[in-house]
């Protein structure tokens, strides 16, 4: 069995001269051979703005860049067709293909309704703040541009629980809609600012029988049609878990096989409301570590006062390893992003070996730190920025070493604040493999670690190249390792 890698293989600012689904085509063979198992591709649907939009906009569900609807045929990333292509180049290269789902909410309505609404403490959306009144709102969906082919619904103000625009009025408010439904929002995960049921544009409401089921007839045609293997689920804090749980039913049965799915449940405070989410779900999905994410962040900026010791305290890894999966940074927590919260360069490596070289969690790579990545946009004061963000090195040995080393017995060596490290005694599976982490947020640090009797005599050299003495293992499997100040090296087996 090979370890499991992901690659979310977009960012916000992709701008680069091929689109996304071409580089896909031509990155796929690369990304086999460094040991990625599976693509995060972003929202292949037809946004707002179509040609421009990253994504989560989300207009048309069942347009993949195949109709001309809102200004473009194709969506930022290329047409229907450069999607399929790229993810056929991924399945002959034996990777999985995972879709970015966006059940949340719905933008760009294309007419006008009378929708009765009563306005809601934007701090507290359990709590009203008027009476029922009219506004018009862009509430229904036709789809002019797709004329009914694939699906013939039509969305109106019965599929959404709340809308932030009124139209007539001019004015931003959160409208809670009230229909036969009834009044307020669902019940859902998250219950910050009272509930947290609407995030923005229209949000979808579940208790609308008809929405639930275009969406399992949508969740159908969408893996029939590109062949997708896997599902990333956008926002599920802020959608009610019943209607998740039974459209992922309803495709294990209709498919019969069960598809990899994670969710994105972004959490920074508490492990107790991922372990809420995962009890409300049975744990059903993977869900990214965010936690582990935001002690990186912290550790990468409060440098040697940061305890290491202390890393994995309080994340889903070491809670629920068996559902973790583990990241560095996404296209949110990217500078000048919303929930910017940027893990700083040089504690990157030490990041991606704690995520890459270990036994628990399932990695997801960031697709800057391989490839590298161009961010054009605005501050928060309005001035132009442009941040150009070079491709680490190490994360491509590193994500290689995972496929073919970072296997067996793991042997911790979290004994200093600054100092850590970790060995892996390898398997009979994987010719040469096994493999000693040792990272530095401080001065440069050596430790003594156990790699196991099998390898006493044998040579250790630092495959990242960061130290150029070599490591000879003693008669009781135990050798002295080394890393330069805030940094890491991994100790492989000298081969020739
Ligand atoms: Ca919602």
């Amino acid at each position: 069995m090979q370890n499991q890698t992901i690659i979310q293989f977009f960012h916000w600012y992709y701008n680069e001269a091929q689109n996304l689904w071409t580089k896909v085509v031509n990155k796929a063979n690369h990304l086999k051979e460094i040991g990625v198992t599976a693509v995060w591709l972003p929202p292949a649907y037809k946004s707002n703005n179509a040609a421009y939009d990253v994504g989560y906009a989300v207009y048309d569900l069942f347009d993949l860049g195949e109709f001309d609807q809102k200004g473009a045929v194709n969506t930022k990333y290329g047409t229907k067709d450069q999607y399929l292509k790229a993810i056929d180049a991924l399945h002959e290269n034996g990777i999985a293909a995972i879709a970015d789902i966006v059940f949340n909410h719905k933008a760009g309505g294309d007419e006008l309704e009378k929708v009765k609404v009563r306005t809601v403490n934007p701090d507290n959306r359990t709590e009203f703040t008027s009476d029922v009144f009219e506004i018009e709102a862009w509430t229904k969906f036709t789809f002019p541009g797709r004329q009914g082919k694939y699906s013939e619904f039509i969305w109106d103000h019965t599929c959404f629980s709340g809308v932030d625009w009124a139209e007539d009025l001019k004015e931003t408010a959160i409208y809670s809609i009230q229909n036969y439904l009834g009044e307020g929002f669902e019940q859902v995960p998250s219950t910050e600012l009272g509930n947290y049921d609407y995030l923005m544009f229209n949000d979808i409401d579940y208790r609308n029988q008809a929405v639930i089921e275009e969406l399992k007839y949508w969740g159908t045609w969408l893996v029939e049609t590109t062949k997708i293997d896997g599902f990333r689920l956008d926002a599920v804090k802020h959608i009610n878990p019943e209607f998740i749980i039974e459209w992922l039913d309803h495709l294990d049965e209709k498919f019969n096989r069960k598809f990899f799915v994670v969710a994105e449940d972004w959490n920074v405070v508490d492990i107790e409301g991922q372990l809420e989410y995962i009890d409300i779900t049975a744990g059903r999905t993977q869900i990214f570590d965010s936690l582990l994410h935001h002690n990186f962040y912290l550790a990468s900026h409060e440098e040697n006062q940061f305890d290491m010791r202390t890393i994995f305290d309080k994340t889903l890894v070491q809670v629920k390893p068996e559902l973790a999966v583990t990241f560095v940074d996404n296209h949110d927590s990217q500078p000048l992003q919303a929930l910017e919260s940027y893990v700083d360069f040089w504690f990157r490596p030490l990041a991606y070996a704690i995520i890459l070289l270990r036994e628990q969690g399932i990695p997801c790579l960031f697709f800057p730190d391989l490839y590298g990545g161009i961010y054009d946009d605005k501050d928060k004061e309005g001035n132009d920025v442009h941040i150009e963000l070079a491709a680490l090195p190490e994360v491509e040995t590193m994500c290689k070493i995972r496929s073919t080393l970072a296997y067996g017995l793991q042997r911790e060596h979290f004994d200093h604040g600054n100092c850590v490290g970790w060995t892996r005694e390898g398997d009979d599976e994987h010719e040469n493999s096994g493999l000693a982490v040792l990272m530095s947020t401080g001065e440069a640090g050596f430790k003594s670690m156990e790699m196991g009797k099998k390898f006493e005599g044998k040579t250790f050299i630092d495959a990242l190249g960061h130290c150029s003495q070599e490591v000879i293992v003693d008669e009781n499997g135990w050798a002295e390792f080394h890393c330069n100040a805030g940094s890491v090296s991994v100790w492989v087996l000298k081969t020739q």
